[in-house]
Parts: structure tokens; C-alpha cells; sequence
């Protein structure tokens, strides 16, 4: 079920300044109980389209490649309140708008200057020649060494790199949502496979994640970690699994849906 909440309609902030709701815009899920509606504020500068779910707090993500201001909100939250949310971050919205347009045209690349996607932010590559391969952060970029012009050793590099991200992040979501669901993988692996995020077997209980999860935000990470440990409990993807995903992780639809877009 949705609704429409209004006609087009100007707000004005209690700070004076002006807002104006363009138009509200329904959108059906289906997904049982959940209810989606969603609306659009022509901001300075940008449009944010709001969603209102089944959630706890407000999050909200720029969408490649367009630069999409997107904001989830808990179901009836107060105008007021989205207003500030965004009002607080007019200045990091405008820059990280503009860095995502200007980054829809250009891939990753392995050389300095380029850049790689590490949990749903670009980094900035520094890449140097060495006989040894090694890739490490520092600071906010990611320094990468190889032996002169060996692109696909950098590649390996940064590979290895989201490898050792991936290890403790797996280990601290499994170690925060075992005891919820009540269920532990025997096993765990890092893999790194083209066509699944990860895995689990039901009858041993091994688990495998695809080390690429490092590409994209945490929040996808633990969606599947989530989901694995769910499968201990419910095979398939019936409908018992989607009411145990939703029971423990509300918005695990939001989530499984970065990962059907670019990391960032
Ligand atoms: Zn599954």
C-alpha cells in the first residue's frame, strides 16, 4: 500500500530559509508489510527525493552516476527534522555531488592519480615503482608498489589489499550478529567469485564471502553477512527467509540494492 501524502506545497524552514516540496511521488514495494513513499525537495543547489520506511534512523547516500541526493527516513518523521539533516550537510552534499559526477566517467585505474573504490569512497592511488608488490591506506589514499608499468601486479595488489580489509570486517559483523540470529558458520572463507557476494552451506555450515564486498559501503557488507547466517535457519528465499531478514535487518532491500549498482 502507499499513499500520497500532499499536493505540491512550499515549506518554509524555521531558519527563514525556503523549501519547496515539488511533487510527491508513491511507490509501491512489494515487500508484504513494507511501505514506501516517497517525495522530492528541490534543495540549493540539488534535489533530494525522500523514501520513508520501516527504519530506525535517517541515512542518506549520493547515487551514481548522476549524483543523486537520496535520503531513507523513518516512517512519518517530520519535515523539519529531513530539513536539518540536509541543512547540516549542505557543504559535504555539494562536494561529494560534484566528485561523483565527475567520477562517472572515469574507472578505476591502476596508476597515480587513478583511483579505487574501498568501502563505497574512492581513494586516490599512489602508484611506485618497486621489485616488491605491496598496496597499504595511507591516509585517505591507497599507496601502491610494483614493478615499473606492471598494471595487473597493482591490480593483484589492491586485490590482496580488500582481501585484508575483508578478514576483521567479516569477523566483527559475524561476531556482532551470531548471537541474534542464534547460528555460527563452521567455517569462513574469502573468495573472490564474479557471480555470488557469498555463500553458505546448509548442511556444514561453511561460509564464503566474496572479497569484493571491501569495494562497496559496510552497510552491504553486513546485508550479507546477515543474509548467510539467515540461511543456517531458512534455506531458499521464501518467504520465512524474507520475514527472518526483515525481523532482524529492516532494510536489507535498501542494502542488497548497493549491490546491484557502482561500489560508489
Ligand atoms: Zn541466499
Amino acid at each position: 500500500m502507499s499513499w500520497l501524502r500532499s499536493d505540491d506545497r512550499f515549506r518554509t524552514h524555521p531558519s527563514g530559509s525556503q523549501w519547496f516540496c515539488q511533487r510527491f511521488l508513491p511507490i509501491i514495494v512489494g515487500m508484504g508489510a513494507w511501505t514506501y513513499d516517497s517525495q522530492w525537495l528541490v534543495m540549493d543547489g540539488y534535489d533530494a527525493r525522500i523514501t520513508y520506511k520501516n527504519m530506525k534512523s535517517l541515512r542518506m547516500r549520493i547515487k551514481p552516476p548522476h549524483g543523486e541526493v537520496v535520503v531513507s527516513a523513518p516512517l512519518s518523521t517530520p519535515d523539519h527534522v529531513i530539513m536539518d539533516f540536509l541543512r547540516e550537510r549542505h557543504e559535504w552534499i555539494l562536494k561529494h555531488r560534484a566528485e561523483v559526477r565527475s567520477r562517472a566517467a572515469a574507472p578505476e585505474s591502476f596508476v597515480t592519480g587513478g583511483r579505487v573504490p574501498l568501502w563505497g569512497w574512492w581513494r586516490e592511488l599512489v602508484v611506485e615503482d618497486a621489485s616488491r608488490t605491496s598496496a597499504r591506506i595511507v591516509g585517505g589514499q591507497v599507496h601502491v608498489r610494483r614493478p615499473a608499468n606492471d598494471h595487473e601486479a597493482a591490480r593483484r595488489a589492491v586485490d590482496a589489499l580488500y582481501e585484508r580489509e575483508m578478514g576483521p570486517a567479516v569477523v566483527e559483523e559475524l561476531e556482532r550478529w551470531e548471537p541474534r540470529i542464534g547460528r555460527q558458520p563452521t567455517q569462513i572463507r574469502l573468495k573472490r567469485m564474479t557471480s555470488r557476494w557469498g555463500s553458505c552451506h546448509p548442511v556444514t555450515g561453511a561460509m564464503s564471502f566474496n572479497v569484493m564486498l571491501a569495494k562497496f559501503r559496510p552497510e552491504a557488507l553486513e546485508y550479507v553477512v546477515v543474509h548467510e547466517l539467515v540461511h543456517l535457519v531458512e534455506r531458499g528465499h521464501g518467504p520465512a527467509f524474507r520475514a527472518c531478514m526483515s525481523a532482524h535487518l529492516p532494510d536489507w532491500p535498501e542494502r542488497r540494492k548497493l549491490l546491484r549498482e557502482a561500489p560508489c
